[in-house]
């Protein structure tokens, strides 16, 4: 099986029947579908791996979605009629207003879909009971879901160590953390094969030759990219590496929460903008970070945050868009290589840079709230 194949496509193509697939459409409790006998699938993971998803949104196209609706709500209507997925856990408070009305079509077409919110704050006993709801929609108890938290933990840590690998060792493309980080919203449809999987890889890393040092440290924010392939290739093509993924390594919840109420409390995504620079500014200084990569994807709400990134974030930071287009266009990889251009004709010295900007941030941190 190659690295990057998901064991989800591998089973089916097999014919072997899974055990209760559940579609979910972003990052959710996964703790408590395992706890009740089910095998997680992030729709967008299966979107986006498929080698035509362009296919998949033709699907919802042909079925009346605009043009102008997001890729990968479309992507993700695709990949459930395709693969007759039944069962769809839609996220309708924390993520995105259109899978309200994306729920509502998956109603019309006759599948079983269950709605959940994430609590309007980041609070730990409002978490608490939101995961006792969730348990108790789908049969199943707290207890049992801490149970599969604790199977969890093992893979979560070896994501964890993936990332140190990227920053801090540099032996792990910018790519390599995108791809197993933002895996991890369903481990793979299997997490005991994630684990396999993850540690040939780490294993393999260890004997690599280390990113130079004096390479320009970049860092992505926003959604992940719909080009991702060839964005993470295209940068280290032009001497710069991702070495921070923000939305994927908060999928991957690396820091150890001894509940899941704490785990998913301290989970930034589905929370305010300012939640989310609180756990972006320290990591930027942290990582030694030389420039920023927004992503925004075309009719998305939440490009609008590029007003607070730019006002908040002391660094050069470049926003980039995606709709349909899987690779970078000749467009935008002028732009990112124009950005990176930029940086290094800016950048003196590294220790200079990072001198500086570790000051700003110190202080960037405290203002980070409204
Ligand atoms: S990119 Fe934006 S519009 Fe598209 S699914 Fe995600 S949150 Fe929704």
């Amino acid at each position: 099986m190659s690295k990057y194949e998901r064991p989800f496509d591998k089973l089916r193509a097999n014919g072997i029947k899974d055990m209760k697939q559940i579609g979910i459409t972003t990052t959710v409790p996964i703790e408590v579908l395992i706890a009740a006998g089910y095998k997680p699938v992030d729709l967008n993971n299966v979107f986006i791996s498929d080698p035509d998803p362009e296919r998949l949104v033709n699907i919802a196209e042909r079925d009346g979605f605009p043009i102008n609706c997001c890729t990968w709500i479309k992507g993700i209507y695709g990949v459930a009629m395709e693969r007759g997925i039944d069962t769809v856990l839609c996220v309708t408070t924390g993520d995105c207003s259109n899978t309200i009305m994306l729920m509502e079509v998956f109603k019309l077409k006759g599948l079983n879909v269950i709605p959940f919110a994430y609590p309007n704050l980041p609070d730990t006993s409002d978490m608490q009971r939101t995961v006792e709801s969730l348990a108790k929609t789908l049969n199943t108890t707290v207890q049992a879901a801490e149970k599969a938290r604790k199977k969890l933990e093992p893979a979560r840590s070896l994501a964890a160590e993936l990332d140190r690998l990227t920053w801090r060792d540099g032996v792990i493309s910018g790519w390599e953390n995108h791809y197993w980080l933002v895996s991890s919203s369903d481990f793979l449809g299997d997490y005991k094969e994630y684990e396999r999987q993850l540690s040939e890889v780490l294993h393999e890393a260890q004997g690599r030759k280390s990113y130079p040092d004096d390479m320009l440290r970049l860092a992505y924010i926003g959604v992940p990219p719909v080009f991702a392939k060839d964005l993470y290739h295209f940068v280290e093509s032009q001497g710069a590496r991702i070495v921070f993924n923000e939305t994927q390594r908060q999928f991957a919840m690396t820091e150890e929460g001894n509940s899941l109420a704490k785990q998913y409390s301290a989970y930034t995504y589905p929370y305010s903008i300012f939640d989310r620079l609180n756990d972006i500014i320290p990591q930027l200084s942290l990582r030694r970070v030389d420039g920023v990569i927004h992503y925004v994807q075309a009719f998305c709400h939440r490009g609008i945050g590029d007003i607070i990134f730019r006002q908040r974030i002391d660094l050069p930071i470049l926003t980039l868009e995606g709709n349909n287009d899987y690779l970078l266009t000749q467009h935008l990889q002028t732009r990112v290589e124009a950005f990176i251009d930029m940086i290094k004709r800016r950048s003196s010295s590294r220790g200079d840079r990072h001198l500086r900007f570790s000051r700003v941030v110190a202080s960037k941190v405290k203002q980070s709230r409204p």
